[in-house]
């Protein structure tokens, strides 16, 4: 029997734990009570409660455990081990939810957008018994699968329906890699994983280090995770855009929302309204901004994406080891600190994935990657980028979004303006010289790619901070300057190019009610941070409405 709280017996847990790849089946038993100081017969019981590998030294890669132990003397043990930093009580991994809707008749709340920040948001609230409505201006999973693998394709492409919107929201065709170096002692982070698990997911995710899904399993999640909201009483409502914000003034001079326009025609009264609409949503920030909502330019990052073929990776990273089934597909993780205060590093790394295109507008390109949970193709792919801030595209808030345009239409004209990519040979960027011609790596971008000189499609600095950073990187990880490497444009959507302010309460400062959150707002990067996003945004909407209700 596994050690479960609340069964009377008190629980350790034994941390970094090391051992070789190749252990068998006792050893993690026995270096638990070697830990621990004990004999094999006072171990009760143990489960492994985190796993992960530690590849830093290719030649000895080991694995890494934390165990929960139930001992046959708790207390005794832990005196024992007082001085060891890594023997303690189990940590407490709950998560409160917040207090049950009151029974008070008022509009009810809106989640603005199905992202993980969204979806999150409109479960909590669900679970707590508010019945959110959720407003989603793309199609429900199924749907929106179909759209975006047409585009992939044949080329289709719809504006309304694709990689960045619909339901699932950015990440729904990703590698869904579930892990972020956010801390939350609120366990937030774990939540967003039991409702991952509840919904599909494979429980393994709450226990190896670095959990990922693969896109096939995030639609049937994001699918359960709908049935489960509106089960409890929430309401979807595809293919409707929130168009506009209508908003009263308070006798201090304060305005607050009272109702959402939308794209069928309709307004929508509201009173607390979840803002979970992604990096992507250029037209809602800009209409956002003209309705008097405060936001700022904020720093973000452009490159390229770059794809090697995976068995390079993984012997790069593993050396014999490489296609060990228990260490799966390598991944790997590269910065380099250039000229000019500019830093390169990879982002979004797909072991075993592919390249997809990943625009939301027209005449436009834009790069992302995803894999499947198997992560079983060819090649490694990762975007490798530079950071920038405003003080490459001045001009107030929304010009960041002008700038990402620029080189997204660049690239669309680079690519033959077919919605094919433009790509290069490593070789042939650093040399300056266009490709003509592709070598052993066979690109993975769908629907089509073109070889040709990727500078026109970036801005001069980056450029030159890829090409300098491309054999520091290849010093880093062997073979990752490979001439035949190829490289793909663009990549600008690594993060919101707007942050919109909110305060303790969660809400904007200026419009009582609009809760910004997830990626969009700049409060995410990444699902996972984005789901943990979208419950503190529940949290402040519960909080908000209980107030509310006291004083009615
Ligand atoms: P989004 O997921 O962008 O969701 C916003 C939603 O709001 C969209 O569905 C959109 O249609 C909707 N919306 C926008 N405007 C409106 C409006 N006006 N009215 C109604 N609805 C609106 N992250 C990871 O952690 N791991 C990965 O492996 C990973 N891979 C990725 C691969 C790809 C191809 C992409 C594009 C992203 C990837 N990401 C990954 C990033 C991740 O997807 C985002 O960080 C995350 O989805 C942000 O969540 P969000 O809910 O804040 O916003």
């Amino acid at each position: 029997m596994a050690p479960g709280p609340g069964d009377g017996t008190a629980m350790l847990r034994v941390t970094e734990l090391r051992l070789p790849l190749d252990h068998d089946a006792g050893a993690l038993r026995d270096a638990v009570a070697a830990r621990l100081g004990i004999g094999a017969d006072a171990l009760l019981d143990h489960a492994v409660a985190r796993r992960g590998y530690d590849a830093r030294s290719r030649g000895r890669i080991s694995l890494v455990y934390s165990v929960d132990v139930r001992v046959a003397d708790a207390a005794a043990t832990l005196r024992r081990c007082a001085d060891d930093p890594h023997v303690g009580p189990v940590p407490d991994l709950a998560y409160r939810p917040p207090a049950p809707a009151p029974h008070v008749s008022a509009p009810r709340p809106v989640v603005i957008g199905a992202g993980p920040c969204g979806l999150l948001a409109a479960l909590t609230l669900a679970e707590a018994g508010y019945r959110p409505i959720i407003i989603e201006r793309g199609q429900p999973v199924r749907i929106r699968t179909r759209d975006t693998w047409a585009f992939w394709r044949r080329g289709v492409f719809d504006p309304a329906s694709n990689v960045q919107y619909g339901e699932g929201g950015a990440g729904t065709f990703s590698d869904g890699k579930l892990y972020s170096g956010i801390k939350d002692p609120a366990n937030r982070a774990r939540r967003v994983l039991e409702a991952f698990v509840a919904s599909g997911a494979p429980a393994e995710i709450l226990v190896v280090s670095k959990p990922h899904i693969g896109t096939f399993r995030l639609v049937t999640i994001v699918e359960s995770m709908r049935a489960r909201i509106t089960a409890l009483g929430g309401e979807y409502r595809f293919g409707t855009q929130v168009t506009g914000i209508d908003l009263a003034t308070l006798p201090d001079g304060r305005r607050a929302l009272r109702a959402l326009a939308l794209s069928d025609g309709s307004v929508l009264p509201a009173s607390h309204a979840v803002l979970a609409v992604g990096h992507s949503a250029r037209d809602t920030f800009a209409m956002l901004h003209a309705a008097g909502v405060p936001m700022q330019a904020k720093p973000f990052s452009i490159g390229l994406r770059i794809e090697h073929p995976q068995t390079l990776i993984d012997r790069a990273r593993f050396a014999d080891a490489a296609g060990d089934p228990r260490l799966g597909a390598a991944d790997y993780k590269l910065v380099q600190h250039g000229a000019h205060g500019r830093s390169v590093y990879s982002f979004c790394m797909c072991p075993g994935g592919t390249v997809v295109a990943a625009t939301s507008e027209r005449g436009r390109v834009v790069t992302n990657g995803m894999s499947q949970y198997s992560r079983a193709e060819r090649n490694a792919n990762a975007g490798i980028v530079v950071g920038i801030t405003p003080a490459d595209y001045p001009g107030g808030p929304l010009a960041g979004i002008d700038f990402q345009r620029r080189w997204e239409d660049a690239a669309f004209v680079a690519g033959g303006g077919t919605y094919a990519a433009p790509v290069q040979r490593v070789e042939d960027f650093l040399a300056a010289r266009p490709s003509t011609a592709l070598g052993a790596v066979i690109p993975s971008y769908r629907p089509g790619v073109r070889p040709t000189d990727l500078a026109a499609c970036l801005p001069e600095f980056a450029t030159a901070a890829i090409r300098a950073a491309l054999p520091a990187f290849g010093r880093k990880l062997a073979g990752f300057d490979l001439a035949d490497a190829v490289l793909t444009g663009v990549e600008t959507r690594t993060s919101s190019p707007v942050s919109i302010a909110r305060g303790h309460d969660g809400q904007c400062p200026e419009v009582r009610g609009l809760y910004p959150a997830g990626e969009g707002a700049g409060y995410a990067g990444g699902i996972l941070s984005a789901g943990v996003d979208g419950i503190k945004a529940a949290e402040w909407v519960a909080r908000a409405m209980q107030a509310d209700a006291a004083v009615v």
